[in-house]
This record gives structure tokens, sequence and C-alpha cells, in this order.
């Protein structure tokens, strides 16, 4: 306890007195990096002295290296500042970056490069703050925010799948059929992996799709669809800035064995077993990939081993291809990874560790489980951001209102 107390006073001192020095820190949502540098006294705030400096991903429980970073620096006005990593921990546009306290942010570069093991940043004279991340964050704020604009929409609630095993709330989005007997179900997880959030972007598009637009295929999945959709499957990485991949002893998206060891994992099992009542016949898991490289750089869909929903998975690919609007457009040619190529082959541990979309695929009725991967930073030449994000949600939409409808009149 006296411990305890010692700890927060000298906290306490930090953050009145940081704000004043030249200075690097993660004290707030997200926030992730460990500074090389002799003469830190906290793993939140890092005194700095040098125009060169040693910064790193905290993996803490992860179990390989991984590349998840969000930091920011004050009271370094007018200085160039080196920043150099151990690894090529930078993507392909250069770091994300924000002026406004994370509210908005856009990338340093404005070229697509390759990934990098440094970035260099000038400082203005104005004594501003400066966020640098990653890649674009997409933390509980930034889902609360956007959901707020449709809290009244008639078809939609807003409740709690579990509390996380830090007491904060998982969110459980459900969209409502307008007809009282739907003619399937659906369910959208993200966020198994915490620093995957440049598709949750992609998330927000579809459910903006899905409550406002009125072309006929969003229309069509209203009246006749219900919708499951979990922003954030491992809330406290996400929040505390872990990477959230490859957590030991394994991460939430390999966590659907006989006995879960994560709450959210746990409770999803439960709810979709209830909610979907047999009746879910898509999932969709969505994930970012790694920063650069092949199979790394444009959008696409992981292949099942099971040939029946392989095939599931091809039909909505081209269905999307066909009817895709937004800025951000599949190639045809590598929209979709075979199993058994580049990463995609799953080994067997013991049965300790199921993927979730092997264990959604053994309910009754599932015909199309898929994994979307959707890169950080660029689609090919294509620059990703934000809206573009959104916008292939929206094709996302329109493709299952069209598959979906096809299969509803077998
Ligand atoms: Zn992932």
């Amino acid at each position: 306890m006296i411990r305890n107390l010692v700890v927060l006073s000298f906290l306490f001192l930090m953050v009145n007195q940081g704000v004043k020095g030249q200075q690097i820190d993660i004290d707030f949502p997200g926030g992730n990096i460990i500074v090389d540098q002799p003469g830190s006294t906290s793993t939140l705030y890092y005194t700095l002295d040098a125009d060169t400096v040693g910064i790193r991903p905290d993996l803490r429980d992860t179990s390989e290296e991984w590349f998840y970073w969000m930091f920011r620096v004050n009271g370094m006005e007018g200085k160039r500042v080196y920043f150099q990593f151990p690894k090529r921990q930078v993507g392909t546009m250069g770091p994300a970056i924000s002026m406004d306290g994370g509210q908005s942010w856009s990338w340093q570069e404005e070229k697509i490069g390759e990934g990098k093991d440094y970035f260099v940043y000038g400082f203005d004279n104005s004594g501003k703050e400066v966020c640098f991340s990653v890649g674009y964050p997409y933390l509980e704020k930034d889902f609360t925010q956007f959901i707020q604009n449709y809290i009244d929409h008639p078809q939609l609630s807003l409740s709690t799948l579990t509390k996380s095993e830090k007491g904060r709330s998982a969110e459980l989005l459900e969209i409502k059929a307008k007809e009282a007997t739907s003619k399937a179900k659906v369910v959208i997880a993200a966020r198994h992996h915490a620093n995957e959030a440049m598709v949750s972007f992609v998330l927000e598009g579809f459910i903006r799709s899905m409550l406002e637009d009125n072309e006929p295929a969003m229309a069509w999945l209203r009246q006749h669809v219900d919708f499951l959709i979990l922003p954030f499957m491992d809330k406290d990485g996400v929040q505390d800035g872990d990477q959230g991949k490859l957590r030991k002893p394994w991460d939430h998206d390999v966590d659907y064995a006989e006995n879960p060891i994560y709450q959210s994992t746990q409770a999803l099992k439960n709810t979709m077993l209830n909610w979907g009542e047999g009746k879910i016949t898509t999932v969709f898991d969505l994930h970012c990939p790694w920063l650069f490289g092949e199979w790394n750089e444009h959008i696409y869909f992981v292949g099942d081993e099971d040939p029946a929903i392989a095939q599931e998975q091809q039909r909505f690919i081209s269905i999307l291809n066909e009817h895709q609007s937004g800025e951000l457009v599949l190639d045809a040619e590598k929209a979709w990874l075979p199993y058994g190529e580049g990463w995609n082959v799953w080994e067997e541990d013991g049965n300790l560790q199921v993927p979730f979309l092997d264990w959604a695929k053994t309910l009754t009725g599932v015909k199309l489980t898929s994994i979307l991967e959707f890169p950080f930073a660029n689609h090919g030449k294509q620059v990703i951001h934000p809206e573009n994000a959104r916008q292939f949600g929206r094709d996302m939409a329109r493709a299952l209102g069209i598959y979906l409808k096809i299969e509803s009149s077998k």
C-alpha cells in the first residue's frame, strides 16, 4: 500500500512537471513505446536530451517481435529529431501524426515508400504537442463518437458483450431486421488482435451504410437480416496499447477451444449460440496484416481450408468485385489467398488453440466465413485513409446484400 502511494505520488509529480520539459510519454489510451536512453525514471514518461532517440515497441506479453507503437512528444520546439527503431517498425507511409491530441491524423509521407527503421521529424516553434503512431489509431472514444450519430436508429441497439478482465465494457452492437422473422443472421468481429486499427474504419463504413444507405442491397439487408457486431474483441489491449497479436499463452483470435481463457471470447461463443438460433449463415473476422511486403500491402480475403466455404468466399468476392464503387478497388488476381499458400496455413496446437472462424463454421447453417486482411497504410499504389476504408466497408455491405439475397431465394 505504501509502495503504491509512493508510486502514485511520483507519477503525480511526473505529470505535473512533465509537460514542461523535453519529453516523450505514453500516459494516454493506446500509448506504447520504450525509449532506450539512460536517465529515464518512468516507463510512462521519458526525458529527452538528444536529437537522436532510440525507441522500440513495448512487446509486453507478445511472444514474437511485433510493431505497434504510439507516443506523444512535448517541448521539442525548433528541433529536428531522429527517431530510430531497432527493426523496420515504421510502415510504408511513415508514421501517422496528430497535432490535436489524437483527434485527427495524417500520414507523414506523401508517397508510398518502403518500411523503415526510423523516421525524422522537424518540430515547429509553436511548442505544441505532437502524437506519432505506427498507423491511424482507433480507440473506444472513436467508436463512441461514431455510434452516437445512430444511437436513436430504431433498428440499432448498443449493449455490452461482457466486461473485460480489467473491467471495461466490450461493446455489442445489434442491428435487427425490420421483419420479425429474419431470413439470415450475420456476425462481424473486429480487433481480436488489438493493434489492427485501420480495419475499424472499414467496420464504421459497413455500419454507416447499413443504417443510412437507400440503395436496394442495403434496404434488403435492413428488411431481412439480423446483425451482431463486435467492434473490440480485445478491449483491454486496444485501450492499453498492447500488440494483442501473438499474446502469451495465445491471443484472442485463437481462443475458441472448449474452455476459452478470455472473457470476451467465452461471451461471444455463448452469445452466438443463444442469439444465433441456428440461423447464422455468415461470419466475418476483420484484421490487418503486417506493415509491408507481400500479402501486406493490398486488401484480400483469406481462403478457408474447407472447399465448400472456399467456394462461397470466391462467390462473395466476385460479387464484391463486380459491384464496388469505393476508391479502393480489389485486385481480382490477389483478392483471395488460397489455403496452404503464403502464411495461410494453420498448425493445430493440441486443441488448446482454435481460431474464431474454425469454431464459427462448426455452427449449424454457417456457409460463408472469412477473414478480411485490410492493410495499415496502402492498397497497392493507393494510400489508405479512414474515408476510403469506410467506402470499402460500404462496398462489403452492398456485396453481402446481393449475396444473401441470392442465397435466400435458393
Ligand atoms: Zn489479426
